[in-house]
């Protein structure tokens, strides 16, 4: 049966709040809230499709809730700009009840109003994690994340009494838990911090050679997660990074990243392949292949069996520079998070294809149930209602 796949993936079921859809987006006719953690094509299933649309369009009060950042990203998306007066955007760290559509005539009048509240996941620009608090108990939803160890201690999301830390921690009953990483391969990744300093040491390096030196960020597709690096470029070494015309028109709104890019191909760092590097197809850019330093900012290839790379920050790879950069928490980090949180059950949202439920499980010590079938669930939600 599909709810005993190994590799049941996850589409959009909070088991306890069944009326709701998070990061998944297809069949949400009888959904009444839905959810959007980040930017990421993994979690955006179904967004752009027309029943979404139309769904949008006839329910009053059907909304998408994400954080202000990823309601800014969409609206300047061609492809989400419609979805516009539909987003609803919620502020950082901050609890928010939800008012559902009034859809009691289609057999939802025992639906439960709840609280949200949007927790940095330190993944992407506008990432967050929801803490959903209601009758249903206390769930959490990472998204995906990346959080150093110790650092969910930090967010008052997590406090019992915000003012009373000495109280400690809410009791979480489920964590819906990024375990991308969750794999004995994975035990520890370099901090941002480290990957960061490495790769901005290499551009400093590379471009004080001469003024036709240049620095190729080669990105994978059209995803985000590496902005953070073109900040902190622009911050240390006072050079905006060229980027696609894409990109530019989602980034030129954000406030962290807008002084940090730029259309001018002369400048010496480069983000601006998107797809399959060529040089050639970036010709204005780069004039002198010779003078060329690409670097590749790679997680599962420092990973991969065979490599023996021993997690070293960076790696040269036939000339191109592989530094270890991870936009997910590590096994340790993981570990960290559950462990603090102590919650009575976990779901990995997303989880190494090899690695079983009895795995994770002695990974995290802590029970796991792996995600619900949206189509069985649906005869549990018409149970429920
Ligand atoms: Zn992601
Ligand atoms: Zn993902
Ligand atoms: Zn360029």
């Amino acid at each position: 049966m599909a709810q005993d796949s190994e590799d049941q993936i996850f589409q959009g079921v909070i088991n306890e709040i069944p009326f709701i859809s998070v990061d998944y987006f297809l069949d949400v006719q009888s959904s009444l809230a839905l959810f959007l953690s980040h930017c990421h094509a993994d979690h955006m299933k179904g967004l752009d499709s027309h029943d979404l649309y139309q769904t949008l369009q006839t329910k009053p009060g059907f909304f998408i809730y994400c954080s202000e950042k990823t309601k800014q990203i969409l609206t300047d998306w061609p492809t989400y700009s419609k979805l516009g007066r539909y987003l609803k955007a919620l502020e950082l760290n901050h609890t928010v009840k939800i008012d559902l559509p009034d859809d009691s005539c289609n057999g939802n009048a025992n639906k439960t109003t709840f609280c949200v509240t949007t927790i940095p996941s330190g993944h992407c620009p506008g990432s967050v994690m929801f803490l959903y608090e209601g009758s249903f108990g206390t769930i959490l939803y990472t998204g995906d994340f990346r959080i150093a160890k110790g650092d969910c201690r930090k967010f008052q999301a997590f406090m019992s009494n915000p003012s009373r830390p000495e109280y400690g921690l809410k009791t979480i009953d489920h964590v819906y838990l990024d375990c991308t990483f969750c794999t004995d391969s994975a035990k520890t990744f370099p901090s941002r911090q480290i990957s960061v300093d490495v790769t901005i040491a290499l551009v400093s390096n590379w471009i004080s050679k001469s003024p036709e030196h240049k620095v190729l960020f080669s990105l994978a597709g059209r995803g985000f997660g590496a902005e953070f690096l073109f900040v902190e470029v622009h911050r240390r070494l006072n050079i905006q990074v060229h980027i696609s015309e894409f990109k530019h028109k989602i980034y030129k709104n954000l406030t962290d990243l807008r002084n940090a890019i730029s259309r001018q191909h002369t400048t010496s760092v480069h983000a601006c392949g998107e797809g399959t590097v060529s040089t050639k197809k970036h010709s204005p850019c780069f004039k002198d292949s010779s003078k060329l330093l690409t670097i590749r900012l790679t997680t599962q290839w420092h990973l991969m069996e065979g490599k023996n790379v021993d997690h070293r920050v960076v790696v040269d790879e036939g000339g191109i520079q592989r530094v270890l950069y991870s936009m997910h928490s590590s096994l340790e980090e993981i570990q960290d998070f559950v462990k603090i949180l102590q919650p009575y059950k976990v779901t990995p949202i997303a989880k190494p294809n090899k690695v079983s439920k009895e795995k994770i499980q002695q990974l995290l010590n802590c029970e796991v149930v792996l995600p619900v079938n949206r189509f069985l669930s649906r005869e549990n939600y018409e149970d429920y209602s």
